[in-house]
């Protein structure tokens, strides 16, 4: 393990700039027409149609990620939880805030992706295990083939494609080939893994999430056989600890830290020591409310939702602790 660790640490720095930061996914949906893979907390909880937020809510979150220099690593929702053209509109929306996102909303076909194609950096499959008898077993209506179809479109209209892998599923090293093929066909340039995070009533329950070293060994094989690759490394607030090491794998950013209830927190400050004790400089901030000046940010949203997304940001600032009060004459 240490061999490859150095390695990919040394082809990490020929490659990229001694950096990283925080990805945060934005959800638009607590509702998911599949709502049966075996380890997901929607599987867990009863199906909710009307689970959608708020585009003001969601607006409102884009907006804070930017504040605090997050990036969004992709737009997500459970599969069918919103109509086509409400997920154009809300695109359309975060596009003059952010720019183009990435999406991982499901097996998009290829008309869905000409109409989104505008708005997206690219697309991501949520493969969550390589292994195909694993996967059968635990996502037993999402099956792969359609993701990689949608992959290979993408790439034919110029999006990017990312993936996205839980360790701790079952997955063994033995595996690794099959990532390592899927990651070549597919042309894979971004990357998540993720390490389990065990739901209550689920059957993961009481499983043990994967140690560091295991998440690592998948992210450092990845670093060391393509070096350009976007890795993200998703931790939760228990294994922030881990943090230096999954850099020190080869990893790019971190995500899957509830950011916004642990803002401030020991964890959080634990995150930004821990990279830079692994030599990154941490973009963005978790501990330092923001400087409030979000004329700009709010000029870009629609006049008839402007308010209440005001209202939203507001909510999210208290909870930060922001350190002045927004008021009207910020914005
Ligand atoms: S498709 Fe995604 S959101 Fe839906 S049940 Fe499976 S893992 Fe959960």
């Amino acid at each position: 393990m240490e061999d490859i660790l150095k390695a990919a640490g040394r082809i990490y720095s020929e490659n990229f700039p001694p950096e990283t930061w925080f990805e945060r996914a934005i959800f638009y949906s607590w509702y998911c027409g599949i709502h049966d893979c075996a380890f997901c907390y929607m599987s867990s909880k009863p199906a909710q149609k009307c689970a959608i937020r708020r585009t003001e809510s969601i607006i409102a979150e884009v907006i804070l990620c930017k504040l605090l220099g997050w990036k969004i690593g992709f737009i997500s929702g459970g599969v069918g939880a919103l109509e086509k053209d409400k997920f154009l509109q809300l695109l359309k929306a975060i596009h003059p805030i952010v720019g183009k996102v990435w999406l991982n909303v499901g097996a998009l076909d290829l008309e869905n992706l000409k109409e989104y194609a505008p708005y997206a950096e690219g697309v991501v499959a949520s493969v969550e295990t390589i292994n195909s008898v694993l996967h059968s077993k635990l996502c037993p209506s999402k099956p792969i083939e359609p993701y990689e179809k949608m992959l290979q479109n993408a790439l034919k209209l110029g999006l990017k494609t990312g993936m996205t892998i839980i360790i701790g599923l079952g997955e063994e090293e033995q595996d690794y080939p099959l990532l390592k093929e899927f990651i070549k066909k597919n042309r894979i340039s971004k990357i998540h893994f993720y390490s389990l995070n065990p739901q209550k009533g689920t059957p993961f329950e009481k499983a043990k999430p994967p140690t560091k070293e295991e998440q690592g060994w998948w992210i450092a094989n990845t670093r060391v056989d393509f070096p350009t690759i976007d890795i993200q490394a998703g931790i939760w607030a228990d294994r922030v600890n881990r943090v230096g090491y999954l850099l020190l794998a080869g990893a790019n950013s971190i995500s899957k830290f509830p950011a916004t209830r642990k803002f401030g927190s020991k964890e959080a400050n634990e995150i930004e020591k821990q990279s830079a004790n692994a030599g990154r400089v941490f973009l963005g901030s978790l501990t330092k409310p923001p400087v409030l000046s979000l004329g700009d940010l709010l000029g870009c949203v629609d006049e008839k939702i402007k308010d209440n997304v005001e209202a939203s940001l507001k909510k999210y600032l208290t909870r930060i602790k922001p350190q002045k009060p927004l008021n009207k004459s910020s914005v």
